[in-house]
């Protein structure tokens, strides 16, 4: 089994026993409140953690019902080989223990949070309409 394979059999089962105790992905978006089921980011898998960490009660009962492994690294499912390392979520400061291979980008993800997130979603429409504006401008 990869490490891949495992961190995603891991979330998979993390998320099934959320939704099958009633706990929900709970947001806004606008005015309007909604409820979701976990599921699995595949893109990003390490996402899947952040978002159950960020609802205390259900990481709480994962964790007390055993579910929270302590052998693998919560962001890739590589076997630890030490404690040394963890990783606070910023909300609830959860901490994490994931591998050395993992902690400076966890570092990188708790410092900017947000907002890193945001200039990189937004990049690649900043530059393309940076180029157009370049292209009119020395048109005229
Ligand atoms: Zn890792």
């Amino acid at each position: 089994m990869t490490n891949e394979e495992r961190i995603i059999d891991y979330y998979s089962n993390l998320c099934k026993v959320l939704n099958q105790n009633g706990f929900k992905v709970k947001g806004n978006l606008g005015n309007k409140q909604y409820e979701l089921d976990y599921k699995v980011d595949y893109v990003q898998p390490r996402l899947t953690m952040m978002q159950i960490t960020r609802n205390i009660d259900a990481y709480i009962f994962l964790e007390q019902h055993g579910f929270i492994r302590k052998d693998i690294c919560q962001f890739c499912g590589e076997k630890l080989v030490s404690n040394s390392y963890t990783f606070t979520e910023p909300i609830n400061k959860v901490k994490l223990h994931i591998c050395h291979k993992c902690h400076p980008e966890g570092k990188i993800y708790g410092k900017k949070g947000n907002a890193g997130c945001l200039i990189l979603m937004f990049l690649p429409i900043l530059i393309p309409v940076a180029l157009i504006l370049i292209f009119v401008l020395f048109k005229s």
